[in-house]
């Protein structure tokens, strides 16, 4: 192996973000305080809609929780959410005792396919949970026409989405119920493990604040704010520990404010890769349509069948040349658990799965250089022999 190795993801972390961790580390208030709301605030205007509500948590799995819970799904509910995707979209729904109703891709954008999901729908259905895969916009204008013909919720699982626009309107802006964004450390902005739960609906929002920190309601009291001492609260709720610290909402404000410029970083490194990998037997992710944003989290590129070469062997080829790689994703009808749960065949969801045996994730992410990106062509056009 290559002592030079490039890994497959790196955060850009900032002397801003440095000195604003310090910042909160001096001023004696290091869990959720001034910090966290100024970034909830903050990313309300970066979504520049002033009718949402947005909700600082400490991970996209709290925030998903959090919005399926303040929808009340429950024990004999199904949930419709795709298989191409990190469990962590589908555990939430178990969370709630609630049941999971897995479906297959589009083969052109990797996305959950809306005559599937309508395909899926029982009088027990209650939510979709579409995932913008690799950043790029599910077909939400079709998802959102579905709910709203069979009476059902939308939360959009944006982990990937931040920036990416659908009809010209920021994920986060659309007429879902919640939209759910991660800021794990690999993600578009990071603030090392956290999340945004972004709503309009003013009762999901009053549900989630009070379920994201232990069912603890004073907002209840606030007509008497003068009259209720600072240390009374009621539970209300058996609620959960889900708050956002100030310590991570300090990288957070400081990342969005970079997160346009980051887009652009990583959409050019994919011009690259695109324009280097034509005429090779790949297939390159698929683009969004003309004037639209994505946030290009993955890219995510797959073997055509005259590559010569089997997946794992070309990532393999890869690692000794020095290069990091993923997998996204082993798709969730493979895991034992969600196979052995709901007795699923890799038959039921031919294109997730023959999209899983093709495809590799290459580094895309803004500390890259000009030449990382060159190493990175130049290993794959070995890695296949060219
Ligand atoms: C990263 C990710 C999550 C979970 O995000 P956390 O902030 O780590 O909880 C959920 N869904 C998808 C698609 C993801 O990639």
């Amino acid at each position: 192996m290559s002592t030079n190795f490039l890994p497959y993801a790196l955060p850009e972390i900032g002397d801003d973000e440095i000195a604003e961790v310090v910042d909160t580390l001096k001023s004696g208030w290091i869990t959720t305080g001034p910090k966290a709301k100024r970034f909830e605030h903050d990313f309300s205007a970066f979504l520049g809609d002033e009718g949402l509500h947005a909700i600082a948590v400490n991970s996209a799995t709290a925030g998903l929780h959090l919005a399926l819970e303040a929808l009340g799904i429950g024990p004999g509910d199904e949930v419709i959410t795709t298989t191409h995707t990190f469990t962590a979209t589908a555990e939430v729904v178990r969370y709630l005792g609630a049941d999971v109703k897995l479906v297959d891709i589009d083969p052109a954008t990797l996305n959950i396919a809306p005559a599937l999901v309508e395909a899926a729908i029982t009088a027990r259905t209650k939510a979709i949970i579409p995932v913008h895969y690799a950043g790029l916009a599910a077909d939400m204008p079709a998802l959102l026409d579905i709910a709203r013909r069979h009476g059902l919720k939308v939360v959009e699982d944006a982990a990937h989405a931040l920036p990416s626009t659908s009809g010209g309107a920021l994920v986060g802006t659309l007429a879902s119920d919640a939209t759910v964004f991660s800021f794990y450390a690999n993600k578009t902005i990071t603030t090392g493990e956290g999340g945004m739960l972004v709503t309009r609906d003013a009762a999901l929002a009053q549900r989630a604040k009070v379920m994201r920190l232990h069912g603890m309601n004073r907002d209840a009291f606030d007509r008497f704010t003068a009259k209720v001492p600072s240390w009374y609260y009621e539970v209300v709720a058996p609620g959960f520990k889900y708050n956002l610290t100030d310590i991570a909402a300090a990288l957070g404000i400081h990342q969005l404010k970079k997160a346009r410029a980051f887009q652009q970083r990583r959409a050019q490194i994919a011009a690259l890769y695109d324009q280097a990998f034509a005429g090779l037997p790949l297939i390159t992710p698929p683009l969004p349509p003309a004037g639209q944003t994505h946030a290009w989290h993955l890219y995510a590129l797959r073997l055509a069948d005259g590559a010569g070469v089997e997946r794992d062997r070309f990532i393999e080829r890869l690692f000794d040349a020095g290069i990091g790689c993923s997998v996204h994703y082993i798709p969730l009808h493979l895991q034992p658990y969600w196979r052995d749960r709901y007795a699923l065949a890799a038959a039921d969801f031919p294109h997730s799965q023959h999209a899983f045996e093709r495809t590799l994730s290459l580094p895309i992410y803004t500390r890259m250089t000009g030449t990382d990106v060159e190493r990175v062509t130049a290993a794959v056009r070995a890695a296949l022999g060219r």
